[in-house]
């Protein structure tokens, strides 16, 4: 079967707007975790011939919670159990937050390979907005922007590198 490539971190960094620009279409409605509610959180993707399914996991909900961080770090620790990558997104317009150290903190817990994207790095002149994110310790981060469509061969060669 294909690799799965898992899109994690914290609402509103872009992780939907990127799922949509690289996926396909639908593979299937999710019921294979508890708590799940959404739709539209599998998609198929192919990247230079590589053929994967992505999931978006901040379509997740848990409905025991309304805590942003009790479901950051489910949502990550689905990411580490299922997925063979895991895309990090991370906003290089805010810079690094308390919620996205949570989520850091959890994906330095595995071996699987992590990909770090830094989005809404808008316009190259923006790219310098990405060096503070190598704090995380999730290694080179690499600027994107979702909605504007730049540099996401950058980053699907990375994640394809990592399968
Ligand atoms: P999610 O909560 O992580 O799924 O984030 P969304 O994909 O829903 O995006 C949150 C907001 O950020 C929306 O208003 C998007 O239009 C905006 N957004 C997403 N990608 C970019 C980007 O590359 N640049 C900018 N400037 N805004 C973006
Ligand atoms: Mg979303």
């Amino acid at each position: 079967s294909k690799p799965i490539v898992a899109i994690v971190g914290r609402p509103n960094v872009g992780k939907s707007t990127l799922f949509n620009q690289i996926g396909k279409k639908r593979v299937s409605i999710v019921e294979d975790f508890p708590g799940v509610t959404r739709d539209r959180i599998y998609m198929d993707a192919e990247w230079l011939n590589h053929q994967f399914t992505m999931i978006d996991t901040g379509g997740i909900e848990i409905e025991t919670t309304d805590d942003m961080l009790t479901s950051m770090r489910y949502q990550a620790k689905i990411a580490i159990e299922e997925a063979d990558v895991i895309v990090f997104v991370v906003d290089g317009r805010s810079g690094i937050t308390n919620a996205d150290e949570a989520v850091a903190h959890i994906l330095r817990t595995t071996k699987k390979p992590i990909v770090l994207a830094v989005n809404k790095v808008d316009s190259p002149n923006r790219e310098m907005d990405v060096y503070e994110f190598y704090k995380l310790g999730l290694g080179e981060p690499i600027p994107i922007s979702a909605s504007n469509s730049l540099n996401l061969g950058d980053l699907l060669d990375g994640i394809v590198e990592a399968f």
